[in-house]
């Protein structure tokens, strides 16, 4: 079973000790600087000319820096930027002011993971990712609660790298939910496959797919829409609140019974062979690297991708079917 630590099981004084840079202020790094802030940590947020982040950071009360600044200024760094633009930003602003005895720590563990960031031997690597978007996580912390967060040491520097985790966990209020303890390794491979195989690749392509077959079978694309995305929010939910039971309790039993009988011929033996061969590829790094390879030259698949799924039927249709039902929210 996994390791749980909460609330009682962290030092709250540790970070309360030492000088914290946040590094990028987006969904996670405006959680990260404003809980720690209000935990009594010292704090400094750290970016680049011309963020559009800036006002935001220095609206809510905190000490905008360079990154560079950040750094030098700090000894423990938290790295919120988007994955893809870390190792240039590690290189350029982060490497050189780092100092034996400094903790660099990170939300997700991709760049670590596959060595696009080595940083030097005297330095404590830490992960504290909360499971869940950053606006949730700030929200919970202000009410007095909080998001579960995984916790990893890639690196164990000081001897007391833990501990200092567990203490940022906490001023984030992820001891008030439980942290669990993980390894870069499991966090990173887990999140690219969860988001490939399941949460967005797999749902996208099954939606897809079911639309497409009842479209080319002559019924209209509105009520495809319908059957085919539109409801699995409430599916969702239902699976959310109480796992498969819950969903199948709430289902009528013709449903349910289409759902034993059909679920494993749509995902069959060649699906899961497929689903091991892209874990694969995640655990060589091959996804990772086609990644970076495609993100340093500009996208151009990632936006043919892109556009031919806006010019989709189901997306053309969606966009016409939501305008009807006032209670969905368009907004991004
Ligand atoms: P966002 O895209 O929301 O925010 C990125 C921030 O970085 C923005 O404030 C952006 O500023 C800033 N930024 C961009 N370039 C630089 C730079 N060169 N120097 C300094 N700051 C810069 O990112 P997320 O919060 O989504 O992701 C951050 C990390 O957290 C990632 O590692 C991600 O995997 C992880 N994570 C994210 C979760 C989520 O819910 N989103 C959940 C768990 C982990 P501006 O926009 O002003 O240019
Ligand atoms: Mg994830
Ligand atoms: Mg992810």
């Amino acid at each position: 079973m996994a390791e749980l630590f909460y609330d009682n099981d962290a030092d709250l004084s540790i970070i309360q000790g030492r000088k914290v840079a946040v590094l990028g202020y987006g969904s996670q790094g405006h959680a990260h600087a404003l809980s720690l802030r209000d935990s009594g940590v010292d704090v400094r947020v750290g970016l680049h000319e011309g963020s559009k982040s800036r006002v935001k950071a220095e609206e809510q009360g905190l000490r905008v820096v360079t990154p560079a600044e950040a750094v030098t200024e700090a000894d423990v760094i938290m790295v919120l930027v988007p994955d893809p633009i870390q190792a240039k930003v590690y290189e350029e602003s982060i490497a050189p002011h780092l100092k034996d005895g400094d903790a660099l720590f990170f939300g997700h563990g991709l760049n670590i993971r596959f060595g696009f960031i080595a940083p030097s031997a005297g330095v404590d690597v830490c992960m504290v990712a909360p499971k869940g978007p950053g606006h949730l996580v700030r929200r919970q912390y202000e009410e007095g609660r909080g998001v579960p967060c995984i916790a990893a040491v890639e690196q164990d520097a000081t001897g007391k790298a833990f501990a200092l985790a567990l203490s940022y966990a906490k001023a984030i209020g992820g001891t008030r939910a439980g942290v669990i303890k993980t390894t870069f390794t499991e966090e990173t491979e887990t999140d690219l496959f969860g988001e490939q195989a399941v949460l967005c690749g797999g749902t996208t392509a099954l939606v897809k797919a079911a639309f497409e077959t009842l479209v080319e079978a002559g019924y209209q694309p509105e009520i495809a829409y319908f059957e085919c995305l539109h409801e699995l929010k409430l599916i969702v939910d239902l699976m959310y609140e109480g796992g498969l039971e819950k969903m199948r309790w709430s289902v009528s039993e013709t449903a349910e019974w289409g759902d034993y009988v059909t679920g494993p011929r749509i995902v069959n033996d060649q699906t899961k062979a497929e689903m091991r061969q892209v874990l694969a590829e995640i655990q060589d790094g091959s996804f990772a690297n086609n990644w970076m390879k495609e993100y340093n030259a500009g996208l151009p698949k990632y936006n043919e991708y892109k556009k031919a799924d806006e010019d989709h039927l189901l997306e053309t249709t969606g966009r016409k079917l939501r305008k009807l039902m006032s209670w969905v929210d368009e907004d991004k």
